[in-house]
């Protein structure tokens, strides 16, 4: 077993079992599904071949989640409550830290992920696989739904990094995998691509897409520009080779265009078009290109900086332990 694997022991000194499974839940304003997800997800855990711990994760809610979450009486939930939001990756973060189970699955808060689907993931990760992805049906009608989701397949098909169709954002994985994840170092880090690209063998089981009717998103445009930057800048060259291409192309498409003109000038005796409009098209096609690629480098060298500072991802502000164990480092 890793070094990462840590014991459970009460409060009173007696070893809890071994935590087989551990459920990683990022929570932010969710206070309207939680009650009800940890009901259903500790029924789950009830299913599940051996002991579970839910790990939910506060990730700076402005409702009442951390108090729904702080005062649940499921035995089997852990919680941490960061100090501000960092973000859902960074949250998932700060719970895959946490686990201590042979196995884990990730899971959203707004009741979109099944939570029946536990055991049935569990099931698959004992077998020859260490990572259980799950997929939605490709239903056009019910997807038409989901922009979100056709948003993260978008980014995902052009960043080339994510290749099953319809991929969902509960998975399952092994210890193993865990390990693995928590080597990346990082201050990014995008989990759908990373496991994709681990190499680590994987299975996909299908599930029915949720009823999303009155739940909201708490991503905003501006936090799915930025999600989809660290897709591309962090998982991918694309920028800078769009960038590449494109100015190519207008080189290409520039040399054309004077040369034409200079061989109707010069063998077909026209005129010059007059030469300011001209000029300033080329020029402002040049520069907004020009613009455009430092930017990108800019992404680059900002993105550079902030993995050189190596500033903590997330800051755990308060944690509630589960009322059945209390997880104590074994040295
Ligand atoms: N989430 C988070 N921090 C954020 C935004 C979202 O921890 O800043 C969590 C949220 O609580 C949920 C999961 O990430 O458990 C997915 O969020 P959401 O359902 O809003 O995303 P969508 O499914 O619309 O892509």
């Amino acid at each position: 077993m890793s070094d990462s694997f840590r014991r459970h022991a009460t409060a009173q000194g007696d070893t809890c079992p071994d935590i087989e499974l551990s459920i990683v839940i990022p929570v932010y304003n969710n206070a309207g599904t939680l009650e009800e997800l940890i009901a259903r997800v500790s029924a789950a855990c009830n299913d599940v071949d051996g002991a579970s711990e839910i790990i939910l994760v506060d990730d700076g809610s402005r409702d009442d989640s951390w108090p729904i979450v702080a005062g649940s009486e499921s035995p089997h939930v852990r919680a941490l409550r960061l100090s501000r939001n960092f973000g859902q990756q960074a949250a998932l973060k700060a719970g895959f830290a946490e686990a201590t189970g042979r196995y884990v699955i990730m899971m959203d808060a707004d009741l979109e992920d099944d939570p029946a689907m536990i055991p049935v993931i569990h099931r698959e990760l004992r077998g020859p696989v260490d990572i259980c992805y799950t997929a939605y049906p490709d239903k056009n009608k019910r997807n038409a739904r989901r922009t979100s989701r056709l948003f993260h397949r978008a980014v995902a098909s052009i960043a080339k990094a994510d290749h099953t169709p319809n991929i969902a954002t509960m998975r399952g994985f092994s210890r193993k995998v865990l390990d693995a994840i928590l080597r990346y170092r990082e201050r990014r880090p995008v989990y759908g691509p990373l496991m994709v690209g681990m190499g680590f063998p994987s299975t996909t089981i299908e599930v029915e897409m949720p009823d999303r009717k009155g739940i909201n998103s708490n991503y905003n445009l501006a936090k799915r520009v930025r999600l989809a930057m660290d897709y591309l800048v962090g998982y991918t060259n694309l920028p800078a080779v769009f960038f590449m291409v494109a100015s190519g192309i207008s080189f290409l498409a520039t040399t054309a265009y004077s040369a034409s003109i200079i061989i109707q000038y010069l063998i077909m005796g026209n005129q010059l078009p007059p030469g300011i409009s001209l000029l300033m098209v080329v020029i402002l096609l040049l520069f907004s290109m020009l613009f455009f690629g430092i930017g990108i480098v800019g992404l680059y060298l900002h993105r550079l900086l902030d993995e050189s500072l190596d500033r903590p991802l997330y800051l755990i502000a308060e944690r509630k332990q589960s009322t059945a164990c209390a997880p104590v480092d074994i040295q």
